[in-house]
């Protein structure tokens, strides 16, 4: 296997790191040896150089796929399936360090966060398809019988084949995690596209996954550039099923591709979600819970609360409150304990987010936090917040993934609730209010996949994950994860 000894801060990685292709349950080169620069967000230096599946690699991949399905692992009872499920997540448990390190040193992001949530949600992920494993059971349903004659009839769920799935650069081990787990769980074999930007815990995930006993060829990993690995994967007349997870942008691509050949999809997608704080919110773990959304991950997350929208009788106490979560941030080395954000993933990203607070400025909102990028290596950018601004403004309507806030007033619940509503996404939200009941109201009138009421973020891997409208195609986790991965079959027996 060849591991990472060549790069400008590979001293920075563990000694053994992945950076070959796993495919058929060999480590290897990519054909012809070709190779793409993983880089540290923090300097913006040379951190891995990993090998960059061909089309031919991804053939290779999905074959060993195809391969077990007829295999050993068709033949795999449910109940030994969630032994090496069970086994995986211990073993993540095990090495949580290593893959918190990997994830802080190729997303950039703060060593602690993936300690506290990457890691153990991707380990707590596998633990709880381990109990699905033997229990996907089907229904015997009556019938009024065949031409008279009565029959039993009943259903089966089994796997939908092979599965590709491509990941992305914000939290790639979790995201593996939440497509490997239901999809080893129903009988599935997958081919697994890293994000070129950060592509290291997943590698470092198949060697676990090697290591708990999974047979060979049943996941491959092949990681590589999206446009030449994601691309031919998607094509791929042999690939049953794609469980994407991107940008809206590459979503559309993805989804007209897969319906030549009829393949199912999963695509979740962005998301531009409010944070509504009514009047009789608890103001203090309102703005604290809405700077987490804000700030997490350096707001490069999927269901970040990038719309604040606050009652007018809170408006600027909140403002003020987001303004200064924002100044207290700690930019800095991932591995610093002391550091609470880290850099953005790339200089793209770093541009793009900037742009985005040039454009709030030019839209005349009012920057009371941030508004720029530090001096310096890497690519960070200021913790942003803007006020007085409206949902008409780019910042409001555009997913900006970084850490930029907008924050907008409101005078009575039903504009808060239109405001929340006038998106083209419909991932999660936030409803901050002592008034319980009232908040159940509120959450069946928000256009959302998932709404948080005095909370950001309560995720777990028994809730169905994933988006209205912009935000997505179906559902991963729980038992929706389940039916994601299955292909439900009804048996008629004429008796
Ligand atoms: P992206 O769409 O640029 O890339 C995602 C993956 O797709 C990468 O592995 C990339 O290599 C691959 N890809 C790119 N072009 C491809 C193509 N033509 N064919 C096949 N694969 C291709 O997204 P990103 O920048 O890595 O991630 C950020 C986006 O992901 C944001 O929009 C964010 O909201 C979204 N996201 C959504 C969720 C969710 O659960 N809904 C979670 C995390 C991130």
């Amino acid at each position: 296997m060849t591991v990472v000894d060549n790069t400008e801060v590979a001293d920075l990685l563990p000694a053994d790191t992945a950076v070959d292709l796993y495919v058929g349950g060999q480590w290897r080169a990519a054909a012809e040896g070709a190779t793409f620069d993983d880089l540290h967000p923090a300097s913006g230096r040379v951190l891995a150089r990993v090998a960059s599946a061909s089309a031919t690699d991804v053939d290779d991949a999905v074959g060993a796929a195809r391969a077990q399905l007829d295999g050993e692992w068709g033949a795999t009872p449910g109940v030994v399936c969630g032994q090496i499920l069970s086994r995986v997540a211990e073993l993540i448990e095990r090495d949580a360090e290593i893959l918190a390190r990997l994830e802080a040193l190729d997303v950039g992001k703060p060593v602690g966060q993936p300690g506290m949530l990457d890691v153990p949600n991707a380990a707590a992920t596998f633990r709880h398809f381990a109990g699905w494993a033997d229990k996907i059971t089907g229904q015997t349903i009556p019938t009024a019988g065949y031409f008279g004659q009565p029959t039993l009839s009943y259903t089966v769920r089994e796997p939908v084949g092979v599965i590709g799935a491509i990941i992305p650069w914000n939290t790639p081990l979790m995201i593996a995690a939440w497509k490997l787990a239901p999809a080893l769980a129903a009988g599935n074999t997958v081919v697994v596209k890293p994000p070129e930007d950060a592509p290291l815990s997943i590698l470092h995930l198949a060697r676990l996954l090697q290591e708990a006993g999974l047979p060979d060829g049943v996941v491959n990993v092949v990681p590589g550039l999206g446009h030449i690995t994601g691309d031919a994967l998607v094509r791929h007349p042999d690939v049953d099923k794609i469980s994407f997870t991107g940008s809206p942008r590459v979503g559309k691509i993805i989804g007209a591709i897969a319906a030549e050949t009829f393949k199912r999809v999963t695509l979740e997608l962005g998301g531009k979600s409010p944070q509504i704080i009514l009047a009789d919110a608890d103001v203090d773990a309102a703005i604290n819970g809405t700077a987490m959304g804000l700030f997490f991950n350096q707001g490069e997350v999927c269901a970040a609360g990038t719309r604040v929208l606050v009652h007018r009788s809170l408006y600027d106490q909140v403002v003020d409150g987001l303004a200064a979560a924002a100044t207290a941030q700690v930019l800095g080395d991932p591995l610093a304990e002391t550091t609470t954000m880290g850099a953005l993933v790339n200089a793209t990203q770093r541009d793009t987010v900037l742009g985005y607070i040039e454009a709030g400025k030019r839209e005349g909102a009012r920057v009371v936090a941030g508004g720029g990028a530090p001096e310096g290596s890497g690519f960070f950018v200021q913790p942003t917040i803007f006020a007085d601004a409206t949902n008409d403004m780019t910042i409001a309507r555009e997913e900006i993934f970084g850490p930029v806030g907008t924050v907008i007033p409101f005078d009575d619940v039903e504009e808060a609730i239109a405001i929340a509503n006038d998106s083209q996404y419909g991932l999660a939200a936030s409803i901050w209010t002592r008034d319980i009941s009232y908040g159940h109201t509120l959450a069946g009138k928000v256009r959302a996949g998932a709404v948080w009421v005095n909370g950001w973020a309560a995720i777990d891997p028994a809730l169905p994950w994933g988006g209205m409208k912009t935000s997505g195609v179906g559902r991963e986790l729980g038992w929706a994860g389940i039916e994601a991965n299955t292909e439900e079959k009804v048996v008629t027996v004429v008796l």
